[in-house]
């Protein structure tokens, strides 16, 4: 009997997923479907659209010939609306029923609308798709003043588009610091200047309490919880997403915020698998359970779940992803989990360079680099290889970072 894979989202990871699902299983039936209505392409790159540095063109990274070619069966425009992991079926919203032998959910996630007055205004962005890149652009285009909200690394996208577009902003953050779980003050002020130099204005323990819109009920201000009133004829929002977690509501799969998979990408339910920025994925690195919203990460979910879903627990989930951001004139590159830990050390080295490392149990769990780059490697293997090395910060946080310097391994 010919198996069948239906894979429920064409984002990287449910692309990677079909890419692999056919290496493994050359005579199988696959099929993709997504929402959108358009392919996969690249999501990392669609702020360099709208800041108007890229066009369409490269930002696709598969036309329909693609999945033609690997024969698997794509749906565009096509919403899934329901999951019966009884008869093994999937609903469509045309009322399509599709059968599936084994199912994977790469779903992602959907942006957290801010829950304050206007903030469904026309000139209001949240970013997410292409489609959310094309209204972006067009808007900032036209825009003298905006303000961004969401100090995290889809509002820093934001915040750069408007200084690429010449657009007046103000940056406003809740806390006193541009990702505060992250960076230290001292290390996030190298980010604030930078925006400061793209007239970008940060401001701090701030936030939107409402939006103003003026007569055609477009976004005319913003005030916030101090009672600042800021101008702006254009907004991002970039407070967080939501997992499109819903069809799974009654399959009995588990779920906390986000989708509970194990090491496999596998659910609590017979035959489901999920993959991307949804899971909660067990991390064999950590010892626990991670989340994790990257592009490299929901690449290798995907991969992983599909050799699982052809041969079960053949292959096993074990990253440390890294997330980079270009807006700037120096590199930044944040690693594993920078947000979590017991312990840290950090150090400056120059108006540009600074560096952050967190621990848990003396083993770093992820970190940030600005300005250069070169330790990145090693301190991802020291991660990977669940080294004790909170003891030897001095070592680490030398300016040119060599691990030989490290006291030998122990055995733990
Ligand atoms: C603006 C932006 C910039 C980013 N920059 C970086 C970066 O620099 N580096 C980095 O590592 N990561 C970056 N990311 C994050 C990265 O893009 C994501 O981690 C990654 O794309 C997640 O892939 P995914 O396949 O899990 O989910 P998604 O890409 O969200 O794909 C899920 C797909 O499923 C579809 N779908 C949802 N529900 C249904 C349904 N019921 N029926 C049918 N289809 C459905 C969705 O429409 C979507 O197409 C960025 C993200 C954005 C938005």
């Amino acid at each position: 009997m010919t198996q069948s894979f239906v894979i429920i989202g064409d984002g990287i990871s449910g692309s990677s997923a079909a890419e692999t699902l056919r290496e493994e299983a050359p005579d199988a039936d696959i099929t993709v479907i997504t929402d959108e209505g358009e392919t996969l392409y690249n999501r990392i790159l669609i702020k360099e659209f709208a800041k108007g540095k890229l066009p369409e063109a490269p930002i696709s990274i598969h036309d329909e010939s693609w999945y033609d070619e690997r024969d698997v069966e794509l749906r565009l425009n096509t919403l899934v609306t329901n999951i019966d992991p009884d008869a093994h079926t999937i609903e469509t919203h045309a009322g399509d029923a599709l059968h599936y032998d084994k199912l994977l959910v790469a779903t992602g996630g959907t942006p957290t609308q801010l829950p304050v007055r206007n903030s469904d205004a026309e000139g209001i962005h949240h970013f997410w798709t292409f489609q959310d890149a094309r209204k972006i652009r067009e808007d900032a285009e036209k825009a003298d003043t905006g303000v961004v909200v969401g100090a995290g690394l889809l509002g820093i996208d934001l915040a750069a588009i408007c200084g690429a577009q010449d657009v007046e902003a103000h940056y406003l953050m809740r806390g006193n610091a541009w990702w505060r779980y992250a960076l230290s003050k001292e290390g996030a002020e190298i980010i604030h200047d930078a925006l400061r130099e793209r007239n970008v204005t940060p401001v701090f323990e701030s936030g939107v309490d409402r939006f103003e819109v003026d007569d055609d009920g477009r976004v005319a201000g913003a005030v916030d919880p101090n009672g600042e009133r800021y101008d702006a004829d254009f907004a991002g929002v970039a407070i967080g997403l939501n997992f499109n977690t819903e069809i799974l509501q009654g399959t009995g799969v588990k779920t906390d915020n986000g989708v509970v998979v194990d090491q496999y990408m596998k659910t609590n339910v017979d035959d489901i698998y999920a993959a991307g920025d949804l899971t909660r994925f067990y991390d064999t690195i950590l010892g626990e359970y991670a989340q994790n919203g990257s592009w490299g990460s929901a690449k290798e979910q995907g991969s992983i779940a599909a050799k699982n879903m052809v041969d079960p627990e053949s292959a096993e989930f074990r990253w440390v992803s890294s997330y980079s951001i270009t807006h700037f004139d120096f590199p930044f590159l944040s690693f594993g989990h920078p947000t979590i830990g017991d312990d840290e050390c950090e150090m400056k080295y120059s108006d540009t360079e600074w560096r952050r490392l967190a621990f848990k149990g003396g083993k770093i769990v992820g970190g940030v680099l600005i300005g250069d780059l070169a330790p990145q490697s090693a301190y991802k293997k020291l991660m990977r290889d669940e080294r004790v090395v909170a003891d030897q910060k001095d070592v680490l946080l030398e300016k040119k970072f060599d691990p030989d310097e490290l006291a030998p391994a122990q055995e733990q």
